[in-house]
C-alpha cells in the first residue's frame, strides 16, 4: 500500500464507503483506500481521517 501525501485540495478527496461482504471499505477518489472494517463507522473515520490529510 501507498499513500500519497499531495497537497491535494478538500475538493479532490472525495471518500466514500463501499461494503464489501461483511466488511466495509472507505475509498477516495484520489485512489486511497481504507482497511476493511466491520463497521461502517469505522469505515467513515478512515475516510474522514484521510480526508483531513
Ligand atoms: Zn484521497
Amino acid at each position: 500500500m501507498e499513500q500519497q501525501k499531495a497537497p491535494l485540495s478538500p475538493d479532490q478527496h472525495r471518500t466514500t464507503t463501499i461494503e464489501q461482504g461483511r466488511f466495509c471499505v472507505a475509498r477516495c477518489t484520489c485512489g486511497w483506500r481504507g482497511p476493511a472494517r466491520r463497521a461502517r463507522s469505522l469505515a467513515r473515520s478512515d475516510a474522514a481521517g484521510h480526508a483531513a490529510g
